[in-house]
């Protein structure tokens, strides 16, 4: 793979920060060692001391004065060495990439602990987008990508996709206006990458089936773009077997995925982590050096210390209760659906993430009735229309989240919905 192609002239001339590099270097170093050069702060200054958290089964996790004294610290930028090995490890066992063993240059999957995929997601978004680039996905899509992606001045295709996600076959007829030769010419502007979220897309709930995703990968390799796979729920696939991934297919580099703890261990410690060919990571933490630094070591050695304590088996157990969790929430607003909304609105059952896509039949736009109607009956959702490239355009879907409402609570809140409906029909 040339990756050199695929990066803006501000990425490609991210130079290693010093002072960042030095303080991987000390990671490393020997107790001998007297460092006079890092502008780290004395950590005996500092007014935390010791924590000890509480975890499920009266566990806890441990920060002893030493680990506070590092958790408080400036830490590398790629995330701390013992969170790094725990998810290279997580990667081979759940995907085994081909690029595992490959040269550094050829795409060996590498790994960059990020605050949330979302930082991970924006910072790869603003390595490879020069304005006028043209790039791919399938709407509706997550809104924060949207955000993301439109400062950036990209042309954004949309791939047509149904209730088994992007349809390879109109993708093939959208990438038919190029020839496989015009991506080694700058001015023909092929499309760069692919951007999905192949389990439950948010706001859809729709996941891409394995051999869709085995004809998607083909063409990437014909017309040589990249795969951004956003996956936040992965872990919360609703059906019983986990679907291959991208990444798993990967035998070019040419796949960059997305991996967040936001739905299963904690959002707000904001720790996500970014796998991919070692060219295209090596450019993330170099941006991560001069914006974030890095996550917080903090909340990496917390997260570090439960993998660890829990094992692979322990992590792999407690994401599937979160699945089962979710399969019932579920379950629960599908079934409120049906009794209030049977004959007003329309839905496919989602097979993965945490939210319900409905069709309001007979109204043309939800904007209104959502935003103004809706809270003033008690009900909080989100309209169609943000989950599209162009906003302003009428959609007659929204947006509701079986994440936090009791099944009471959803079946009050769809008759609510219903009786709204009803009124502005
Ligand atoms: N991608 C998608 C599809 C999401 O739904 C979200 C969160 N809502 C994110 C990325 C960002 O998640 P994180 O908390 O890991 O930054």
């Amino acid at each position: 793979m040339n990756y050199s192609r695929f990066l803006t002239a501000a990425s490609a001339a991210r130079n290693p920060s010093p002072i960042r590099v030095l303080t991987a270097i000390l990671s490393k170093a020997p107790k001998s060692l007297i460092s006079l050069a890092p502008g780290a702060p004395n950590p005996n200054t500092f007014p935390f001391k010791t924590a000890s958290i509480t975890i499920e089964n009266g566990k806890t996790i441990q920060f002893g004065e030493e680990m506070m004294k590092r958790a408080l610290q400036y830490s590398q930028s790629a995330g701390i060495p013992e969170l790094l090995s725990w998810l290279t490890q997580l990667q081979i066992k759940l995907h085994n990439p081909p690029t595992i063993h490959y040269p550094a240059s050829q795409g060996q999957m590498d790994i960059c602990v990020t605050c949330g995929s979302q930082e991970g997601l924006s910072k790869v978004f603003e390595m490879l987008i020069n304005p006028g680039d043209n790039i791919l996905l399938n709407e509706p899509v997550y809104s924060g990508t949207l955000q993301a992606l439109h400062p950036l001045g990209c042309n954004i295709i949309n791939i047509p996709s149904d209730e088994n996600g992007i349809i390879p076959k109109s993708l093939k007829e959208i990438l038919s206006k190029w020839k496989p030769e015009d991506s080694q010419n700058p001015t023909k502007k092929t499309p760069k990458f692919l951007y999905t979220v192949p389990n439950g897309n948010n706001p859809t709930g729709v996941s891409l089936t394995s051999d869709r995703k085995k004809e998607i990968y083909e063409l990437a390799r014909k017309y040589d773009f990249l795969i951004i796979e956003d996956d936040p729920y992965y872990f919360l696939q609703l059906n019983k077997s986990r679907t291959p991934t991208f990444l798993s297919m990967d035998v070019d580099g040419r796949v960059i995925r997305a991996d967040s703890f936001s739905k299963v261990l904690s959002s707000g410690l904001r720790i996500g982590f970014i796998t991919g060919p070692k060219p295209l990571i090596e450019r993330v933490i170099l941006h991560v050096q001069v914006s974030t630094m890095h996550p917080s070591t903090f909340a990496q050695l917390l997260i570090s210390q439960l993998l660890h304590q829990w094992g692979e088996e322990g992590f792999l157990a407690h994401v599937d209760r979160v699945a089962d969790f979710y399969r019932k929430q579920r379950d629960a607003s599908v079934e409120a659906a049906e009794k209030w909304l049977s004959g007003l609105a329309e839905w496919h059952v989602p097979t993965a993430s945490m939210f319900l896509w409905i069709k309001i039949k007979g109204i043309s736009d939800t904007k209104k009735l959502i935003e103004e109607k809706a809270i003033k009956k008690q009900v909080l959702m989100i309209p169609g229309n943000v989950f599209y490239v162009d906003s302003s355009a009428p959609s007659p879907y929204f947006r509701v989240s079986f994440s936090l409402a009791s099944p009471e609570q959803m079946d009050v809140a769809f008759q609510r919905l219903a009786q709204l409906i009803k009124e502005s029909l």
